[in-house]
């Protein structure tokens, strides 16, 4: 079976645009449930020949006061189902309780963790990435969704785990 990837993080991190980048036109499987939280979105995706599946967790607009729930469960889900977690973050905004909520989640699988710092869009920004070597999950991965920067890292950092 092909390996698994899950996307996690709080709402507004940036997952959605980074698996857009990565699966490009190869959606698989969209549930869409509205109010439901544990929604997600598959697609197939291939990095130096490898295929595997990646999981888009947290496809749906949730309310504030659900949020800690909806991550809690999306974090189960994706950790349940997934070979590799990337665990996204946002470098604009920096470490926030959510995160560290879903930081705990993680910790507690046996899953490789790979850190994804998002919104990092350019080059000047990198310092932004130093703090989040607090979560305890290795070398951070500077991102950028919006200019299609570090996804290549990513990946690389992703499939080393299969
Ligand atoms: P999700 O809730 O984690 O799926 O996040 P989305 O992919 O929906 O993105 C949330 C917001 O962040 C949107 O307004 C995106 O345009 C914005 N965003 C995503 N990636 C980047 C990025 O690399 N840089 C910046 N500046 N904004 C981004
Ligand atoms: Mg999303």
């Amino acid at each position: 079976a092909k390996p698994v990837v899950a996307v996690v993080g709080r709402p507004n991190v940036g997952k959605s645009t980074i698996f857009n980048r990565i699966i490009g036109d190869r959606l698989s499987i969209v549930e869409d449930k509205p109010g439901i939280t544990r929604d997600r979105i598959y697609g197939q995706a291939e990095w130096r020949d490898i295929p595997f599946h990646i999981i888009d967790t947290g496809g749906i607009e949730i309310s504030d006061e659900y949020i800690l729930k909806s991550i809690r469960a999306q974090a189960e889900l994706a950790i349940e189902e997934a070979d590799v977690i990337v665990f996204m973050v946002d470098g604009k905004a920096g470490i926030t309780p959510s995160d560290s909520e879903v930081a705990e989640l993680l910790f507690k699988s046996r899953k490789p963790v790979v850190l994804a710092v998002n919104k990092v869009d350019n080059i000047k920004r990198m310092d932004d990435i130093y703090e989040f070597y607090s979560l305890g999950f290795g070398d951070p991965i500077a991102i950028s969704g919006a200019h299609g920067l570090g996804i290549g890292d990513l990946l690389d950092a992703v499939v080393e785990h299969f």
